[in-house]
């Protein structure tokens, strides 16, 4: 039975200070969560973030890693690093990341690898724009995404894994996939696992849905067998919205 996975991702917002006050906030609310919770939050806020959940339910994680573990890569984060200041999950690869920053299906393997070697735990980010999704190229996208993200990466590590589906259409656009088009892109991704890792690993792998999820259609997504939790943006900045995802 896959345990369900509820993270936020809290792009770029927050100080530290308004960092420390929303986890305090929805903390109690999310106290007897039946799935795992993280809040995936900037990196200047890991540390203030891992200190106010200490002893909660809640999980800290980043936005990005290097792939190198140290050297001169001006701008970059390690893996050691964020352990260092108690990151556990790290989203990889996420839409925004490869629209304006560059990332590719390559540097997301590479980044993968590296976290996955250092043990912190890759939320490994998939999904097709609208053009794709228009162009009835859905599968062929995330096929190939979901290959080179994972090209060289043991089976035994994918325990560590949790794969995030996010349309491209449905991020911040208030237009959510269709709970059945969510579940329906979701095990097809599985399937694509299947193929790769065999059917126990590819089982027991944890994928969300992302993209427009919020209070109003969590439950209804969470409904579908393949969807096994969700990557949260806009929804995961107020307490009590987040709050009502992770109780779905
Ligand atoms: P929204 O929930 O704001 O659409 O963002 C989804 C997302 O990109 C999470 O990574």
């Amino acid at each position: 039975m896959r345990k369900p996975i509820i993270a936020g991702n809290w792009k770029m917002n927050n100080t530290k200070k308004e960092a420390e006050a929303l986890v305090n906030q929805f903390k109690p609310l999310v106290k007897d969560a039946k799935c795992d919770v993280v809040v995936c939050v900037p990196f200047t806020n890991i540390e203030t973030v891992a200190a106010a959940c200490k002893g909660s339910n809640i999980k800290v994680g980043a936005q990005n890693v290097s792939w190198a573990d140290k050297g001169a890569f001006t701008g970059e984060i390690s893996a050691d690093m964020l352990k260092d200041v108690g990151a556990e999950y790290v989203v990889i690869g996420h839409s925004e990341r490869r629209q304006m920053f560059g990332e590719t299906d390559k540097t997301v393997n590479m980044r993968t690898q590296n976290a996955l070697k250092s043990g912190l735990k890759p939320i490994v980010c998939i999904g097709e724009t609208l053009d794709e999704r228009e162009g009835s190229i859905t599968e062929k996208v995330v096929t190939t995404q979901i290959k080179g993200a994972f090209e060289g990466v043991d089976a035994k590590l994918l325990d560590n894994v949790v794969v995030a589906y996010e349309p491209v259409w449905a991020i911040g656009t208030g237009k959510t996939a269709t709970a059945e088009q969510a579940q329906e892109t979701i095990l097809y991704i599985r399937s694509v696992f299947k193929g790769l890792y065999g059917e126990n690993v590819a089982n027991a792998l944890r994928i969300q849905y992302g993209g427009s999820m919020n209070a109003s259609n969590a439950s209804e997504l969470m409904k579908k067998p393949d969807i096994d939790g969700g990557l949260i943006g806009g929804a995961s900045l107020k307490a009590e919205d987040f709050s009502k995802v992770v109780n779905f």
